[in-house]
């Protein structure tokens, strides 16, 4: 298989050795937080499938909903038609909206991945701000931001990494400090709400949105950050008429210990997006959630000189599968108590880190719910990659951010997994590290 797949395919982020190894592991079946290959050796999946599988995999209530929904509509196209499985999903998300300072979101937008509803959500504030009357609309963004990998959300990445070849492409944008930023020292969360007060000041009459992940910054290594910097950046999108955007593609369905990390914060924003665990890691799909007077916006009015229409939208667009998914996810949540799960493992987790967070060579550990990161100290070359291939010995899958090893288990682990994870993690440490 491995010849094939070489052979045959391109994978992202070429090549594998970047952050895997040299070969891909051939993953032949999953059952909970077990991915099971080829040789039929069983691997913990320690990043739930990039972030996605909160309920594990092969959740026997979701199986059985798309089971279900493949007897009756697998796709229909959301242009001009509608289905039950969309508009039930549409009413609880609406329902399930955080709440309180902001708006109330009242209305759903399809998208298929976390980086196109980023897409989605830059052009429908792009265009809501040319339709109130700025001219040359920018968009403010977070260094260290990770918004996707398609061009506007790149735009408002914060990596060079994944800027530097596609500048001249790239939205206009201005880039301010990260409040998550360790290098600003103590002081982080002033100076960084310092530097977006100056920022509006500056560029607020054409600032069109401003796009954060909210609580913290997870692509970029886990860079967690006061609430109070969600409620500055409220206040000003207020103050200068622009929209404020929380791209909750990582933090949604209570990865953070709660549905959203917006909630943490008390604040709402115009315009959410979110994807990963929205369909319980099964199917991709992706939304925003959007303000009334956002939606309300494109809605035609007689006398209209330009379009309002926002003529945007994809082929599989709500595809009713991924949408049954999605409801099966959110019954189980709701059923099984899952948020109360993901904060009672992530405390279990943070005591169980705390004995490595006092090992030699482990910097910081950052975390927010089951949103974990592991910072060691770079003592060798890819030092944060070569403690996930000895974690990867043995038989846990981690992920290095640099030289930040990521956990992001499944929201349900239960504790003898639990252990495994953290006790695999203080291993490849030790041997790493010391
Ligand atoms: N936004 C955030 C905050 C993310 O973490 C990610 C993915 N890591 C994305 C957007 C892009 O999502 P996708 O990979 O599904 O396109």
């Amino acid at each position: 298989w491995i010849a094939r797949d070489n052979a045959a395919v391109w994978h992202p982020f070429t090549q594998h050795a970047t952050w895997i190894g040299d070969d891909p592991t051939v993953v032949e079946r999953a059952e909970g937080p077990w991915l099971i290959d080829t040789d039929g050796r069983r691997h913990l999946d320690g990043v739930s499938s990039l972030w996605t599988t909160t309920l594990g995999h092969c959740h026997p209530d979701i199986n059985a909903a798309i089971a279900a929904q493949l007897e009756t509509l697998d796709h229909s196209t959301f242009l001009g038609t509608t289905h039950i499985p969309g508009i039930e999903l549409s009413e609880a998300l609406i329902a399930l909206a955080p709440k309180g300072t902001g708006p109330d979101l009242t209305k759903v937008f399809y998208a298929g991945d976390g980086s196109s509803a980023v897409e989605a959500a830059l052009k429908i504030a792009y265009q809501y701000s040319s339709q109130t009357g700025r001219a040359r609309p920018t968009f403010v963004r977070l260094e260290h931001a990770y918004h996707g990998d398609t061009l506007g959300a790149v735009a408002v990445g914060g990596h060079d990494l994944f800027h530097a070849t596609y500048r001249p492409l790239l939205l206009q944008t201005v880039g301010v400090p990260s409040p998550g930023d360790r290098s600003l020292g103590p002081d982080r969360l002033r100076i960084a709400i310092d530097a977006l007060e100056a920022t509006m000041r500056e560029h607020g009459d054409q600032t069109c949105a401003i796009i954060v992940e909210p609580m913290m910054q997870g692509a970029a290594g886990m860079f967690d950050y006061d609430a109070e910097y969600l409620r500055a950046a409220r206040r000003l999108a207020d103050k200068y008429g622009a929209l404020l955007i929380f791209d909750e593609v990582a933090t949604g369905f209570g990865r953070t210990g709660k549905m959203w990390a917006a909630e943490h914060a008390g604040v709402v924003p115009d315009l959410l997006t979110c994807g990963k665990g929205i369909t319980g890691g099964y199917l991709p799909l992706s939304a925003v959630l959007a303000a009334e007077h956002v939606y309300e916006a494109f809605l035609a009015r007689p006398g209209d000189s330009g379009p309002r229409t926002f003529f945007h939208g994809h082929t599989y667009t709500a595809n009713p599968l991924c949408c049954a998914a999605a409801l099966a996810n959110l019954r189980v949540m709701g059923e099984q108590d899952v948020i109360g799960q993901a904060r009672r493992l992530g405390e279990r987790l943070a005591k169980l880190l705390e004995p490595v967070g006092a090992m030699p060579g482990v910097t910081e550990i950052r975390r927010l719910g089951t949103m974990i990161g592991v910072e060691v100290a770079p003592s060798r070359d890819r030092t944060g990659f070569a403690v996930c291939q000895a974690a990867r010995e043995r038989g846990v899958w981690l992920r290095p951010l640099g030289d930040t090893v990521i956990l992001m288990p499944p929201l349900t682990l239960a504790e003898p997994e639990t252990d495994l994870l953290v006790n695999a993690l203080a291993e490849a440490v030790a041997e790493v590290c010391e």
